[in-house]
């Protein structure tokens, strides 16, 4: 996919930014269902992404994505940053140089069962996965109005999450008691979703 370099710059800096920006309400999401760190994790993980910017923005896209996960791999640390890398990798590897929205929304497929496979997880288990697939459904299905409602897509997919009892990562291990909170790798999916397209609309 060719991406003006310009706008592959501001995508990534919007991504990493958000995340970053977000790291308290991650730290205490995590805290409340798992050992606290998902905030710090994934903070290292793309200030070592920013730290590269200007490299990864002169790159080919689909080197850029490699870049982007295995900065993601090797700085984010615990369950998230080899689920997060294989994200990223898989999309790399994917892309076709010159893709629409179909082929897009194809590459999209394979990252996210890159980061079933990894995980062994599917959707309905409280984690990332929760808000991956439905972003992958409406890629699929995509309407005009694509953009804003991806957000909001992402958003209630990670609210969704609430309510569900954690059958994977560090959760799972508090059963009923993971009940009741939101998926910490839920949210942090649903943030770079929405700086997505925060940047797609102009607004970043
Ligand atoms: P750790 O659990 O090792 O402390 P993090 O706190 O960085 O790692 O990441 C936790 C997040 O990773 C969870 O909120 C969940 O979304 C995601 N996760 C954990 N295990 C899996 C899995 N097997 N498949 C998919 N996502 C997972
Ligand atoms: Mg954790």
């Amino acid at each position: 996919m060719m991406l003006e370099a310009d706008l592959q710059r501001r995508l990534i800096k919007a991504v990493a930014e958000r995340v970053i920006q977000h790291t308290d309400e991650l730290v205490a999401l995590d805290q409340a269902i798992g050992d606290g760190d998902h905030g710090l994790n994934m903070k290292r993980g793309f200030e070592a992404v920013l730290a590269d910017l200007d490299k990864l923005s002169a790159m080919p896209l689909a080197e850029s994505l490699n870049g982007v996960g295995m900065s993601l791999v090797m700085k984010v640390g615990g369950a998230s940053g080899p689920l997060y890398g294989s994200l990223f990798m898989a999309l790399g590897k994917s892309l076709p140089a010159q893709a629409d929205r179909v082929g897009l929304a194809q590459a999209f497929a394979a990252a996210v069962d890159a980061v079933k496979s990894r995980g062994k997880s599917d959707v309905g288990q409280k984690t990332m996965i929760d808000v991956l697939v439905p972003v992958l459904s409406m890629l699929k299905d995509a309407t005009s109005d694509l953009p804003a409602s991806l957000c909001a897509a992402a958003q209630n997919a990670a609210a969704a999450t609430i309510p569900v009892r954690a059958q994977r990562g560090r959760a799972s291990f508090l059963g009923e008691r993971s009940i009741g909170h939101m998926d910490p790798g839920a949210r942090s999916a649903a943030l770079m979703v929405c700086a997505v397209v925060d940047v797609m609309e102009g607004r970043a």
